[in-house]
């Protein structure tokens, strides 16, 4: 039987494990499964291999992306490790200038000290990204809706430019979750993410995932999940199964108070721009709402900047994004800290970049909050004048 979103959100991969009748899937917290004799397990022997709370979150994963096979990590940069180790020296990676920071750090500073290239292209551009593919090419990379600037590639576009260059497309799917957006329905191979963010949603622990529909693809990542053995515990595990539950739920009210926040910024002098993707027109195509995700400039320096993210007391400043909480940060100097200055400069990201994560508190407490620290650097400037 087919169910639908919120239902596999609730009970796929989570069948009756141990013959309890225990409704959630239990905490395995062992490291090791007796054998009935030397080599033959009653389907689990160790637990870097496999164990049942991580192959619940698996096959999860996989069926709220509409795909066969999820292998879960120990961490979203542990899932782009593991997605890389595809890849052989000579290589070359085509992806997007606007991606997040550990992203470009990995591709640029550990992968490409084993022979692959990457070459960076702006992710609004398809003809860029065609023209980047090189006969060396084996990937294309990208994250739609990106971090921290919200830019949104067509991934339909990109999977028929992969499928003509006989390459894989993975798609960073984090930012929109399987909520809000299916990659493997518009063409990817794999599809990646940090299940720290919204999928665990409760800023409770790290973990990642490659979810995909090949099956030899599928192999080499498996064999690669257990022989690099950057894996999630059991109790990693099962929060984020628990997250998993109400994320249908959490989504659409972090887009709720998302949207409600964004209207406020429009409309504020000092805001100088703001970059929602509720006006793009790839994005109201491949995804249901334009996410939670919202990042603004200040028509100020990097002073007043520092001055308004000092005067929040509701928002929580802190790396990460996609909690109950809300929490902002400052990509220049966190997020995006690893980039180099004069990339940040040609991917646009100014000293003045605030992004906002919009939990779900009251989203008239959220829009309190960021009034009061605006008029206080308003009230500052105007005592500097004076
Ligand atoms: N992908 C995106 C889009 C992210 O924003 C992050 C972290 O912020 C990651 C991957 C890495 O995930 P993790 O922090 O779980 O390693």
């Amino acid at each position: 039987m087919s169910y639908r979103f919120d239902t596999l959100a609730i009970h796929a991969g989570q069948p009756d494990h141990d013959g309890t009748g225990a409704v959630t899937t239990p905490i395995y917290q062992t490291s090791t499964y007796r054998q009935i004799e030397p080599g033959v397990t009653t389907g689990f022997g160790y637990s870097r291999t496999d164990h049942p709370t991580r192959r619940a979150l698996e096959d999860n994963l996989a069926a709220l992306e509409g795909a066969k096979y999820g292998l879960a990590f120990a961490s979203g940069m542990a899932a782009i490790h593991g997605a890389l180790s595809i890849l052989r020296a000579g290589d070359h990676v085509v992806s997007t200038r606007d991606l997040y920071g550990g992203a470009w750090r990995i591709f640029t500073k550990f992968f490409a000290k084993f022979g692959v290239q990457f070459t960076f292209v702006d992710p609004t551009d398809l003809k860029a990204i065609e023209c980047a593919i090189t006969p060396e090419t084996r990937l294309l990379w990208i994250e739609s809706p990106s971090n921290p600037l919200l830019k949104i590639t067509d991934i339909a576009a990109c999977a028929a430019i992969a499928r003509r260059a006989g390459i894989l497309l993975a798609v960073d799917n984090t930012f929109a979750t399987p909520v809000l957006q299916r990659p493997i329905a518009l063409g990817a191979d794999i599809v990646i993410h940090s299940t720290t963010k919204y999928l665990n949603g409760h800023s409770d622990c790290i973990g990642g995932a490659i979810i995909t529909n090949d099956e030899t693809l599928y192999n080499e990542l498996k064999f690669f999940q257990n022989a690099v053995g950057a894996v999630p515990g059991p109790q990693d595990c099962f929060l984020i199964l628990r997250g998993i539950k109400t994320v249908g739920l959490r989504v659409q009210k972090h887009c709720d108070n998302a949207e409600e926040i964004v209207a406020w910024l429009r409309r504020q002098p000092r805001v100088a721009r703001v970059y929602f993707p509720d006006g793009d027109a790839v994005a109201r195509r491949q995804m249901v709402r334009p996410g939670a995700i919202v990042s603004f400039e200040l028509d100020a320096g990097l002073e007043a900047t520092r001055s308004f993210a000092q005067r929040l007391e509701l928002w929580t400043l802190a790396e990460s994004l996609g909690s109950v909480r809300s929490l902002f940060c400052h990509p220049p100097t966190m997020t995006h800290a690893s980039v180099d200055a004069e990339t940040r400069r040609k991917v646009g990201i100014g000293d003045g970049l605030i992004r906002l994560s919009v939990g779900l508190e009251d989203v008239r407490d959220l829009v309190e909050d960021l009034e009061r620290a605006l008029a206080g650097i308003e009230a500052h400037a105007g005592a500097a004048c004076s």
